[in-house]
């Protein structure tokens, strides 16, 4: 029998854990798009994706993009916004992006749909909100 593993151990938990919802506002670096993304990756998506290229953009039309590469199915570009409103946002907005490589990897269909929503249950072990959008203002995220 597979042991379970203890989900509460994994670095990924503790790092959402630490990170109150209504933190102050956080302007994400690249280095801390690719750690949390390393770490969705590592514990929910089992290693799966493939680090895509990130771009940090001001805007206030999304937190967050994936758009798929045509030519290569397995890779995406992902644009994630300067700042947000907490680094809860900005993980949760990373979850969600990531759920649109893997539609990309598994189908090249992004929606947020049921398929979408395969990972809700997933990433609520660590505490992470998957959302069709979250607010902004009033502006939505897509
Ligand atoms: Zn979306």
């Amino acid at each position: 029998m597979a042991k379970k593993k203890d989900i509460t151990r994994t670095k990924l938990f503790k790092m959402v854990q630490s990170f109150d919802e209504h933190d102050a506002k956080f302007r994400p670096s690249i280095s801390d798009c690719r750690e949390i993304w390393r770490n969705i990756n590592r514990n929910v998506f089992n290693n799966e994706l493939k680090m895509p290229s990130f771009r940090l953009v001001y805007t206030k039309a999304f937190w967050g993009e994936c758009q798929g590469v045509l030519e290569d199915q397995t890779q995406v570009k992902m644009k994630i916004n300067k700042s947000f409103l907490s680094k809860r946002l900005f993980i949760n907005t990373m979850a969600h992006e990531m759920v649109h490589q893997w539609e990309w990897l598994t189908n090249e269909n992004m929606t947020h749909g049921p398929q979408f929503f395969l990972w809700r249950d997933q990433l609520a072990n660590y505490n992470i909100t998957l959302s069709r959008c979250y607010r902004m203002k009033h502006y939505r995220l897509d």
